[in-house]
């Protein structure tokens, strides 16, 4: 408990009733009002999980949300929560693709989003390192790398995710809503097509040198881990 939570939100009133509501529940709080600031207040005090505006003053030119969570992800595994006003789903995507681990859309309750701390915080602390396998596919909890047989497979988060559901539940077909319920954990909206787009990116980063495809789509249900037949 008493873990370290970096917001950073240019809004004061979004930051000062994020500052209170966490601090209540027990969480130290960290804060910055932009990008630059925000990634320096993270090198100095290594935050258990940063909660990070979008649309924030770029002090630096192009560092706005999405380049600071890019910055992070590429420094650390840190949970990231993305904030924003934003509700395309290509805008989402951007998100996720970015290596956030959640996104919540603004105006969201409080009670949401510390369910949702509590989901990440969990996760990053319990993961016993495994080794998942099928075929040539492996995945270190550990390391978090992926490799198709001695090639290194480079994901994002999300596509590291998704991956890792199908390596759990090999030759099974996963619902459509079975993977957004457990990679995404809540609903895009029923029209959303971002586990084509994800499925898509995996099956080219597992099969760039040729490999056999070994996911799988069952026409009007979902995806299944298996060999090729
Ligand atoms: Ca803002």
């Amino acid at each position: 408990m008493h873990e370290k939570i970096l917001i950073v939100e240019d809004e004061e009133r979004i930051l000062q009733f994020l500052r209170r509501g966490l601090a209540y529940e027990g969480y130290r709080v960290l804060t910055a009002v932009n990008g630059t600031e925000g990634l320096q207040v993270a090198r100095d005090n290594a935050p258990d999980l940063v909660i990070l505006d979008w649309m924030l003053p770029e002090i630096e030119p192009g560092l706005d949300g999405l380049e600071v969570c890019r910055r992070l992800r590429a420094a650390s595994d840190l949970p990231i929560i993305m904030l924003t006003a934003k509700e395309s789903v290509s805008d989402r995507v951007l998100g996720l693709d970015a290596g956030a681990d959640d996104y919540l859309v603004k105006p969201f309750a409080l009670n949401e989003l510390l369910a949702r701390i509590r989901a990440l915080v969990r996760r990053a602390k319990t993961e016993a390192p495994e080794i998942l396998t099928f075929v040539d596919l492996r995945l270190d909890t550990g390391t978090h790398q992926v490799f198709r047989g001695e090639r290194v497979v480079e994901l994002t988060a999300k596509e590291y995710e998704l991956l890792e559901l199908f390596l759990r539940n090999p030759r099974q077909v996963l619902t459509r809503d079975l993977i957004f319920d457990r990679v995404w954990g809540y609903d895009f909206g029923g029209e959303s097509n971002i586990i084509e787009v994800y499925v898509r990116y995996l099956r080219q980063k597992t099969e760039s040198e040729g490999e056999p495809r070994l996911i799988h789509t069952v026409r009007g249900v979902g995806y299944v881990l298996r060999e090729d037949s």
